[in-house]
């Protein structure tokens, strides 16, 4: 029977692990959607200023807020500067913008910053041209107005993919469009208006005017419209940048502008054998810029590196690559592109390396600058570009022959240790021994090493006696210093270093500044003292009768015009206005003396009835009078005048005067 009671005994319940309740750590969310950028490391990347169209259109508001009211606080510099106007309404402050946010400068890193903040994203600088910061020439770089390839807006919608704007199509230089080998548009085709490249209402593949769509497939028939040489050259200039743009995210930003120069200073060196002029013709550019992208003294434009890609057929990109041997490459199949005639034949690399290998058997060995005056060259480093090792191998023979060679364990010693040892023993048995480097020049060393190395007492030996002497000669400069002071006049211390057999002053004022110092001192005193007792004597020369001139002063004291005018302005100045007076007085008292004598003279005509006419007066008056014959009319006329004057009677003489005397003329 069963039992009634209940069986108590418990159910065992199963055991189950402990649960985990923590909340998973969560990444940290970006405030706006955290969009990812398009066709980084490819050449239709997208563009920064696209992008936040994107970004706007994504969160469906405008350009303008999104930016006005959201990005622009997200950094310490805001992006757009917004004026609550008077009517209390709050607006964004977003104007049109040029693409210069795609750029390098300050503005494009203050995007990116409030970009990445915004959205999360670590890769929005691949999206400018930022990478490129240190290579590039930073003006003129994108376009004014929106362009954009219709067929790619249009395949990008056909195919289901996101419709953005490639950096590619913001740059100037790129007209057409690589992957659909059309030109770019930059009219809408609807309302035919041009619009900026960001505006309020920006949306990628929409008119930013009458916001419809712009992607198309442009018809066969207006293609056909262009050169084919313009298209030509237009898709390699496309090509090229979407490469440059492709190859952002491998390069290395800081080290490009001397990846860039060393390239390219390989480039001109291998095709237009380092002919600088032969390169800027054949790519052309101006010889300046070849030059100065060669040593890397300024930045190149996109023009120009397009230009010199164009030209020579070479991808832009390898200017970057950091393998010069993978560059090579490029240069050679580049060689024939350069006229060759434009290069002297002397200066083509074989040329120059067979003519250095010339050298290298010459006898007795050239200097390598000796070779590269042979091939017109005034530096070597042309020589030494084209073979390094030719170049060094010619100098160490040419050093050798100069030095002897280095000597081998194998070779004979050229002096014998008892040959080196008496020209040191004769040497310290002079009173004035000469010093062990000169006794080794004697002997033909280039050095003194080995002396000191075999003989080392006897070179401490004599070098003790030289210490000595030089200490003598060093008591003996200052004890002649001393003597100086108490001279009259002193001497100057060059004076006084010719006395001492030093060459120059430095060697005194080494030794003995104050004392030096204390002979200027006293050389300049007695030099005022000197000008002073000029000056005095200068005085008493310009008081002195008859006047002296300025040159007999000059005679007088010993010393040119000039220095006398520098010396002493004033004195001089007196000299000469005692002189100039004195002239004028002796000149007033000959023409006075002159005028008695024509008065005496006409008097007398007069007295004998005879006309004084100048001819008569001046005969009377001799040669003397011949240079004044200007004055002597006018004295004639006033002596007559006076003669007139003092008779009572009409008027005795008449007087004609016909102008000076025949001989005078
Ligand atoms: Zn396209
Ligand atoms: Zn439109």
């Amino acid at each position: 029977m069963p039992s009634a009671t209940p069986n108590l005994s418990m159910r065992m319940h199963p055991l189950f692990d402990s649960w985990d309740c923590t909340l998973p750590p969560l990444p940290k969310r970006s405030r706006l959607y955290a969009l990812k950028p398009l066709g980084i490391g490819t050449p239709l990347v997208e563009s920064l200023s696209g992008y936040v169209a994107r970004l706007a259109d994504a969160h469906a508001v405008s350009l303008g807020n999104l930016v006005g009211r959201e990005l622009s606080a997200l950094v310490a510099n805001p992006l757009v500067h917004s004026f609550r106007t008077e009517t209390g309404s709050d607006p964004h402050g977003f104007h049109a913008r040029t693409y210069a946010i795609n750029s390098f400068g300050e503005g494009t890193k203050r995007w990116v910053e409030a970009l990445q903040a915004g959205t999360m994203q670590a890769d929005l600088h691949f999206l400018t041209l930022l990478p490129f910061e240190h290579l590039l020439w930073p003006l003129a770089i994108f376009r004014h107005c929106r362009a954009w390839c219709a067929a790619c807006y249009e395949d990008s919608r056909a195919q289901g993919k996101v419709v953005h704007e490639s950096l590619l199509w913001a740059l100037k230089m790129v007209t057409f469009c690589p992957r659909h080998r059309q030109p770019l548009e930059e009219a809408c085709p609807h309302c035919s208006r041009r619009a900026k490249p960001i505006t309020v209402y920006s949306r990628p593949g929409y008119c930013a005017m009458c916001q419809k769509w712009l992607g198309r497939h442009t018809p066969e028939g207006d293609r056909s419209t262009f050169k084919q040489h313009d298209a030509e050259a237009a898709l390699w200039y496309a090509g090229a940048i979407g490469d440059l743009l492709a190859a952002a995210p491998r390069i290395e930003p800081t080290s490009l502008r001397g990846t860039f120069t060393a390239n390219f200073r390989a480039c001109v060196d291998s095709i237009a054998e380092g002919n600088k002029s032969a390169f800027a013709a054949a790519v052309g550019v101006h010889y300046e810029t070849v030059y100065s992208l060669m040593t890397g003294r300024c930045l190149p434009s996109i023009p120009t590196l397009l230009r010199v890609s164009y030209y020579l057929k070479i991808p832009t990109i390898s200017f970057l690559e950091r393998d010069p041997a993978a560059a090579e490459a490029h240069w050679q199949e580049a060689r024939g592109r350069v006229e060759k005639r434009r290069l002297p034949s002397s200066r083509a690399s074989d040329a120059i390396r067979a003519a250095l290998e010339q050298a290298t058997s010459e006898q007795p060995p050239p200097r390598l600058s000796d070779v590269a005056q042979r091939l017109n060259y005034l530096k070597l480093d042309r020589l030494y570009r084209v073979d390094p090792k030719l170049c060094r191998q010619i100098a160490s023979r040419y050093h050798d022959s100069v030095r002897g060679h280095r000597r081998k364990p194998s070779d004979k010693r050229f002096c014998s240790l008892s040959k080196m040892k008496r020209a040191l023993e004769a040497s310290l048995a002079r009173e004035l021994p000469a010093a062990a480097f000169y006794v080794a020049l004697d002997l033909g060393f280039v050095s003194d090493l080995t002396l000191r190395r075999k003989f080392p007492d006897l070179c401490r030996k004599i070098q003790d006696k030289i210490d000595v002497q030089n200490a003598l000669n060093i008591a003996s400069m200052g004890r002649a210093l001393k003597a100086a002071l108490h001279e009259d006049p002193p001497p100057s211390l060059s004076q006084l270093c010719e006395r001492l057999g030093c060459s120059r002053s430095v060697v005194l004022r080494g030794h003995f500044s104050a004392l030096c110092d204390q002979l200027l001192e006293r050389r300049s005193a007695y030099r005022v003292h000197q000008i002073e007792t000029l000056r005095r004597r200068l005085r008493g020369l310009s008081l002195e009768s008859p006047a002296v001139s300025l040159e007999k002063a000059c005679k007088r004291v010993g010393l040119s015009r000039q220095r006398l005018v520098t010396l002493c302005p004033e004195e001089s100045a007196a000299i000469v206005a005692h002189y100039d007076n004195s002239l004028r007085g002796r000149t007033m008292q000959r023409i006075a003396e002159l005028d008695r004598q024509v008065r005496r003279i006409v008097g007398e005509l007069h007295q004998e009835g005879k006309f004084p006419s100048i001819k008569r007066v001046t005969a009377c008056l001799g040669e003397s009078a011949s240079h004044d014959w200007t004055a002597v009319p006018a004295m004639i006329k006033a002596a007559v005048s006076e003669l007139n004057t003092r008779a009572s009677d009409p008027p005795v003489i008449v007087l004609v005067l016909t102008g000076p005397p025949a001989e005078s003329r």
